[in-house]
């Protein structure tokens, strides 16, 4: 899951952004409107959590335009201003949520599980593959009825290609969605993980349900 915040308060910006990663989400961090905006346009992200007043350009003004252009990532809009008229404009711009500061981290943390459930083309928490299951709720991973014990970036990519079941992704595709921009990767970061999750998931088992495509990626799949 990848999340963009947004937030000019910058001890606060880097509260949130350490506690996202620590739940492991991977997160891009800015601190401006406009430089906001390059980002949406770059990458996909499964959830913004977006600071109403920012310099640069403020964030309704930002989530009205994304919504003209046709963008439905949920977006968690920070506001600091109680008022009803505040909650209002926010909605109408096309906030999924708001969250009126001060607010707890669980409450955020909270709001920004249910949005990126309701995002997810899967309604139940449950994935599974032959005898493989994720549970993206309690993020517990078994095969076989056996619990199987992930690192976060694992974990994080056994998701992504569960999510993805059939479809050939490229290792591309796997950085710009696990690892964010701050991610130096080298060009074999994803070969590596993929490696240590065969190991995992894979190993000792019957049947592989990890394939390469020699030039084109990866893919979870059973195959006969
Ligand atoms: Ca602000």
């Amino acid at each position: 899951m990848r999340i963009l915040v947004v937030e000019d308060e910058r001890r606060l910006l880097g509260i949130i952004t350490k506690q996202l990663k620590k739940k492991g989400y991977s997160v891009d961090a800015v601190d401006n409107g406009l430089e906001a905006e390059g980002y949406l346009g770059a990458a996909d992200y499964d959830c913004v959590v977006l600071d109403r007043m920012l310099p640069g350009k403020n964030g309704t003004d930002i989530l009205r335009d994304i919504r003209r252009s046709g963008n439905t990532v949920p977006v968690l809009l920070l506001t600091a201003m109680d008022s009803i008229n505040d909650r209002v404009n926010g909605l109408d711009a096309g906030a999924d949520d708001y969250l009126v500061k001060p607010f707890s981290f669980d409450e955020l943390f909270a709001r920004v599980r249910a949005l990126t459930r309701r995002n997810s083309k899967q309604k139940s928490t449950l994935l599974q593959i032959a005898d493989l299951e994720l549970d993206t709720a309690s993020q517990k991973v078994r095969r076989g009825g056996q619990d199987i014990h992930l690192s976060t970036k694992e974990y994080m990519l056994l998701e992504y290609m569960m999510h993805n079941l059939g479809i050939v992704l490229s290792r591309d595709q796997i950085i710009e969605h696990i690892w964010n921009f701050d991610y130096e990767c080298g060009s074999n970061v994803v070969d590596v993980y993929i490696r240590y999750l065969r190991r995992k998931i894979d190993d000792g088992h019957g049947q592989v349900l990890i394939h390469t495509l020699r030039g084109r990626g990866y893919v979870l799949r059973e195959e006969s």
